[in-house]
């Protein structure tokens, strides 16, 4: 039966994410031919209805107010209600994002849904929406189905492909006016402080290339930085890089820090603990450099490298730049 599936987009900085599209995606599957409505906030919103329409959104929603145009969970909170109550659908999509994380949990408990986190892939078998997740960090996989009722779920970035944009749609955009509760608004947003990891979104990045407590320092990530930058790519970390003070937490890849799904993942001195394969061992492709031939990390590489990683990350560098 076909469903009306709503998604939140993900903006930053007044762009749309790429998960906000391979959102859309997996509302198309499991609308079933039903349809599908995208939220926008901000107050950019109305401009951002165009690239939602053409990869896919039946209807977009815009709450353009200007207290929208920064995430904080008070606000996003009493918007995103007003809109669920507003278009009444059976499902709702959001990015596995900070966004999705810190706002589906609170509002599926408050209005009584359910919810499915960190799903990597939507299909639906018998009329009923089928969500695939990760367990175990990452080691297996469940298929959950949903009996009955509204259902949350979180799209893991980097996942379901988006789909090929149609360039000749046109937007059925919708402004909502949400009065957001002055008094009930607890957080405000000042200032941000961007943490670099080498210019791209390290969630979103499709080369990632990481450097463990093997760096040795934080001056040996600059190795890092270049391949990296020569990739294309983005700078993360194992926990005990960061641990020791090489970089900054922000970078963190792993079970408590980031979840990533590069197309390459280049690990270099990182052993491969259980704790830091949960961030990353779905990427397409895993390339490790280590000096020691029994680093769990070679059980899950793709292609590996015994050295001296700062022998062998230079030597890359080099290779990757005559391309
Ligand atoms: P090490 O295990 O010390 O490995 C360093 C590697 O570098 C070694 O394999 C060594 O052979 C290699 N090396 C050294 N020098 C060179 C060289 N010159 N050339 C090539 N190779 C070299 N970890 C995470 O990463 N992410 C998490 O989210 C995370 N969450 C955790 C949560 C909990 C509850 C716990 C208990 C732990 C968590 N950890 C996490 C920590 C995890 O268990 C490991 O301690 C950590 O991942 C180890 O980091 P590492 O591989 O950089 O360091």
């Amino acid at each position: 039966m076909s469903k009306h599936v709503l998604v939140l987009s993900d903006v930053r900085e007044g762009k749309l994410r790429n998960v906000s599209f391979e959102s859309i995606a997996a509302a198309k599957l499991a609308a079933d031919g039903g349809q599908v409505t995208a939220a926008v906030f901000g107050s950019y919103a109305k401009d951002l209805a165009q690239p939602l329409s053409q990869y896919g959104a039946d209807r977009v929603i815009a709450v353009t107010s200007s207290e929208l145009d920064q995430y904080t969970t008070d606000v996003y909170f009493q918007a995103f209600k007003k809109v669920i109550e507003h278009v009444n659908p059976d499902v709702i999509f959001t990015g596995h994002t900070s966004v999705g994380k810190d706002l589906c949990p609170r509002i599926a408990a408050h209005l009584g849904y359910g919810l499915i986190s960190d799903c990597i892939h939507v299909e639906v078998k018998d009329g009923k929406i089928v969500f695939t997740r990760p367990i175990y960090a990452g080691k297996a996989f469940v298929k959950k189905v949903v009996k009955d009722g509204v259902i949350f779920a979180t799209i893991r970035p980097n996942n379901i492909p988006r789909n090929e944009p149609d360039m000749s749609r046109t937007p059925n955009v919708e402004e909502l006016k949400v009065d957001l509760e002055p008094d009930s608004l607890r957080t405000l947003v000042k200032n941000i402080v961007k943490k670099s990891s080498g210019g791209v979104d390290l969630s979103e990045a499709s080369v990632v290339v990481s450097g463990g407590r093997g760096m040795k320092s934080e001056d040996g990530f600059k190795i890092l930085y270049e391949l990296a930058g020569v990739l294309g790519g983005a700078v993360g970390a194992s926990r005990g890089a960061c641990d020791s003070g090489y970089c900054d937490y922000a970078l963190q890849i792993g079970q408590t820090g980031k979840v990533v799904t590069p197309d390459l993942y280049i690990a270099c001195g990182i052993s491969g603990a259980i704790q830091h394969l949960a961030g990353m061992s779905n990427s397409k492709v895993i390339v490790a450099i280590n000096k020691d031939p029994e680093a769990p990390i070679f059980q899950v590489a793709d292609y590996g490298i015994v050295g001296d990683l700062f022998e062998v990350v230079p030597l890359l560098t080099e290779e990757f730049r005559q391309l």
